[in-house]
């Protein structure tokens, strides 16, 4: 049985950036009838809110991201807030200490960059060079003494190579040595982020970790770890990371906002995923799919090793798809009551049809509820330089035609054209700056309607007064 998890630390908003992590294991999961779980890493409690957590839920909702295991829907290993599991961690510390393969550390950070900074002047690789690797009892209880908390460091095995497949980007080679003995408890006794999540994912089980290649050098270490508590490891895939159009990890500066952001602005859930599922991912499917049919077509072997670059433009194309395939009731909520109050209620379908193709979020609606319904029309300064270069003869016709044919705008239309001997742009420009204060928008013959006879036939006599003679 298949398990992935998303396991984000809740120090800040989700990003596209977590969120297709989130994505990838849920697509994942689902092509496999499998189980998705939600772990809350808020062992940092510095950094961790309660607010980016409640936040994180929303988010995961809103996107349709459903979990079968974790945090709110609960499941055999909970609790799934890594806050609520210390003790547990305390025996796995408990375990490698009696065991030797953990020692206290009591060098302090200063002492800790300075051998840094001459190892890197030097040309090595910072690790810790095991100062208190091989204290005594009495060493330690001296220390102990003096009030200096300790960390604990995991003692690497110093001659082992560890080895494993990843799934993005193959196999894998670390030497032990080069990493060197690493701290697993901080000195607030909160454990360090790679040792709960890697013990929290082997029991529970998860048997794929799909996550972003900035984790990947942490791997070799979980699997150490793993190792000397005789605890399954699990299978990882690295994805290549989301970068800006420089080429730097996707950040503010490249337009990229939070998933509270783009809610806010109105972007359409599933057009995100739509997006963000295509971003590191190969699909043959070009179409705007559902989450079930983005499930069946999620591959492994189709997630890029390269970074993804993060592009607007095809984000607002993912938008529009999504648009075009909602309907038209889902797209009230959407719009929300404020917008919604503003359009006549027998009218909003034939509304919401004609202005679709013309709006990409629910503040766009605005400029056609104006231009369809309102009493008095605002005319842009370019439909009324159109107008006024209008001859007035045409729209005397078209008020005929509006008198004789009514809403039936084929007949209106092939009148108005046979009467002032117009077509093209000749015709349907004036008309539409008429009609609408606009020089372009959705499809006349669906706006006609909307705009009804009465208000037709008024705004025509208005341009007939403002018309050129
Ligand atoms: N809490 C970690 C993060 O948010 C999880 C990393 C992982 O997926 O293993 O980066």
């Amino acid at each position: 049985m298949i398990k992935t998890r998303f396991a984000p630390s809740p120090s800040g908003l989700l990003h596209l950036g977590n969120v297709r992590t989130a994505l990838f294991n849920v697509l994942f999961a689902s092509a496999h009838q499998s189980i998705f779980l939600l772990r809350i890493e808020d062992t940092d409690q510095e950094r961790s809110g309660e607010g980016y957590i409640t936040t994180l839920i929303k988010d995961l909702k809103w996107l349709d991201l459903a979990w079968q295991e974790g945090v709110e829907v609960g499941g055999s290993y909970s609790p799934y807030r890594q806050s609520e599991r210390t003790q547990i961690y305390q025996s796995y510390f408990d375990q490698l200490e009696n065991k030797k393969l953990a020692y206290p550390c009591f060098c302090s950070p200063q002492e800790l960059k300075q051998v840094r900074k001459r190892q890197l002047a030097s040309g090595q690789p910072p690790r810790y060079p095991g100062t208190c690797a091989r204290l005594n009892s009495d060493e330690i209880n001296n220390r102990q003494t003096k009030g200096i908390k300790p960390t604990l460091r995991f003692r690497v095995p110093d001659s082992s190579i560890i080895e494993f497949t990843d799934l993005v980007r193959g196999e894998q080679r670390f030497t032990a040595h080069d990493i060197g003995d690493f701290i697993i408890r901080r000195a607030d006794s909160s454990p360090a982020f790679f040792f709960s999540n890697a013990i929290d994912d082997s029991l529970m089980e998860v048997t794929h970790v799909l996550r972003g290649e900035d984790h990947l050098t942490n791997t070799p270490r979980q699997i150490l770890l793993l190792q000397a508590l005789q605890l399954s490891i699990p299978q990882y895939a690295h994805i290549g990371l989301i970068i800006g159009h420089d080429g730097a990890p996707l950040s503010k500066r490249h337009g990229s906002r939070s998933i509270a952001e783009l809610r806010e602005e109105g972007y359409l859930p599933l057009a995100l995923c739509n997006y963000l599922a295509r971003l590191g991912h190969h699909f043959e499917d070009t179409s705007f799919l559902s989450l079930a049919t983005l499930a069946s077509q999620f591959k492994l072997e189709n997630l890029g090793k390269a970074p993804a670059r993060f592009d607007e433009s095809q984000l607002i194309h993912w938008q529009r798809e999504g648009l075009i395939h909602s309907n038209a009731e889902a797209l009230k909520d959407w719009l929300g009551n404020d917008i919604l109050a503003q359009i006549p209620e027998n009218q909003y379908e034939q509304f919401i049809e004609a202005i679709r193709p013309n709006i990409l979020f629910p503040k766009d609606t605005l400029r056609w509820i104006t231009a369809i319904f309102d009493e008095k029309l605002n005319y842009k300064d370019e439909s009324l330089k159109i107008i006024t270069q209008t001859d007035s003869s045409f729209f005397t016709q078209a008020l005929k035609a509006i008198d004789s044919c009514g809403l039936d705008f084929k007949k209106f239309i092939t009148e108005l054209k046979n009467t002032t001997e117009t077509k093209g742009k000749v015709l349907f420009q004036p008309l539409r700056a008429a009609l609408t204060g606009e020089l372009d928008g959705p499809e006349l013959a669906l706006l006609f309607p909307l705009i009804g006879v009465e208000k037709i036939h008024q705004r025509l006599t208005q341009c007939l007064n403002i018309s050129g003679k």
